[in-house]
């Protein structure tokens, strides 16, 4: 369903969300959900008039957000993005979340290319790591992309899962962060539904800890 005129969530990506905005550049997806589901993505991207897709940009690459990004990279020819941060942890293992390795190891790698500066395709790049080495979140008119720096269920704001986080005192940080340097009034993450906001507040995960 559309969230927004140009922007668009892609129904079948459900357990982790598939967006894409369409604008003067073109069609870019915000990652590519789960390995194998590239064909039905691929079909309600058409129908909803949203393809070809232009570049597909990764919050962070596991699997749940890198699984179909080849597919679209063979199809569409189009570039797929990653900061630079990010990039490292495909190589270096010590970056890699909790030494779990190469992280294309189960998932076929399209071709990665690096994020330079902090806006691309008029969608503007925010740092948020933690979850990851070097997770960011992206923001497009007034729309947050927060990839898996939270997640939302019934209408609130939650923290992911521990064991799904590579650094949690970080995380929190990119939350105070994006906080202070994002505004929306829609917050977009890739697992939960999409929710009226303008603030990630953590207090409470502070005090509970
Ligand atoms: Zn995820």
């Amino acid at each position: 369903m559309f969230v927004r005129p140009n922007i668009y969530k892609v129904e079948c990506t459900d357990g982790s969300y598939v967006f894409a905005i369409q604008n003067q550049e073109g069609v870019t997806l915000i990652d590519s959900h789960f390995p194998g589901k590239a064909e039905e993505i691929d079909a309600e991207l058409t129908k909803a008039g949203l393809t070809p897709v232009s570049r597909i940009l990764f919050t962070h690459v596991d699997m749940d957000h890198t699984g179909n990004a080849a597919f679209f990279q063979r199809k569409y020819g189009c570039k797929v993005y990653l900061s630079a941060r990010e990039f490292e942890s495909t190589t270096d293992p010590v970056k890699t979340k909790r030494g779990k390795g190469d992280p294309f190891e189960k998932v076929e790698k399209p071709e990665l290319t690096v994020l330079e500066g902090n806006e691309i395709a008029g969608i503007k790049v925010i740092p948020a790591y933690g979850h990851t080495y070097g997770h960011v979140c992206y923001l497009f008119e007034g729309v947050l992309f927060a990839g898996d720096l939270i997640c939302t269920e019934n209408g609130v704001i939650k923290e992911m899962a521990l064991q799904y986080i590579r650094d949690r005192e970080q995380s929190w940080e990119a939350i105070e962060k994006v906080d202070e340097q994002a505004t929306f009034d829609l917050l977009c993450p890739s697992h939960g539904e999409p929710l009226a906001c303008s603030k990630i507040t953590v207090s409470e995960w502070r005090e509970g800890r």
